[in-house]
């Protein structure tokens, strides 16, 4: 069983050697590790705009100096807002889950609307990644 020759993970080429080995040398190894980490950040880097984006738009439902909106939840999608990505969940007494992009959430009502709220946050954070566009 231990017969099958292990293959550099970079490479592809047949490993001599050390059991533990994975990759030919340093330079598979350093190769494999940047992608790794480029392709991670990229990932990352995708959903932290996604989230972004998603608050934006969430945020213009509401109106000026109000803490409710309501939007077709069409409206939103034609903008580019992501259903798949949110920041956390709240649970309200009657059971009904709001899905939350930092500061503003929605919930579905009938007819393919949101209820979009606003909750601010209690302890006062001073956000020191505000950016322009935001
Ligand atoms: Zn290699």
């Amino acid at each position: 069983m231990a017969d099958e020759p292990r293959l550099c993970l970079q490479c592809g080429k047949a490993l001599k050697g050390r059991l533990d080995k994975k990759f030919c040398d340093d330079y598979c190894r350093n190769a494999y590790n940047n992608r790794l980490n480029s392709e991670t950040s990229t990932l990352v880097r995708n959903i932290n705009n996604a989230l972004r984006k998603n608050r934006r738009l969430l945020a213009a439902v509401i109106p000026e100096g109000e803490e409710l909106g309501k939007c077709p939840r069409q409206s939103l999608a034609q903008q580019g807002f992501d259903f798949r990505y949110f920041t956390h969940q709240y649970q309200n007494k009657k059971g009904q889950t709001y899905n939350f992009c930092y500061e503003f959430g929605y919930l579905p009502l009938e007819g393919d609307w949101l209820l979009v709220v606003l909750r601010k946050s209690k302890n006062k954070t001073g956000n020191p990644e505000a950016h322009p566009e935001g």
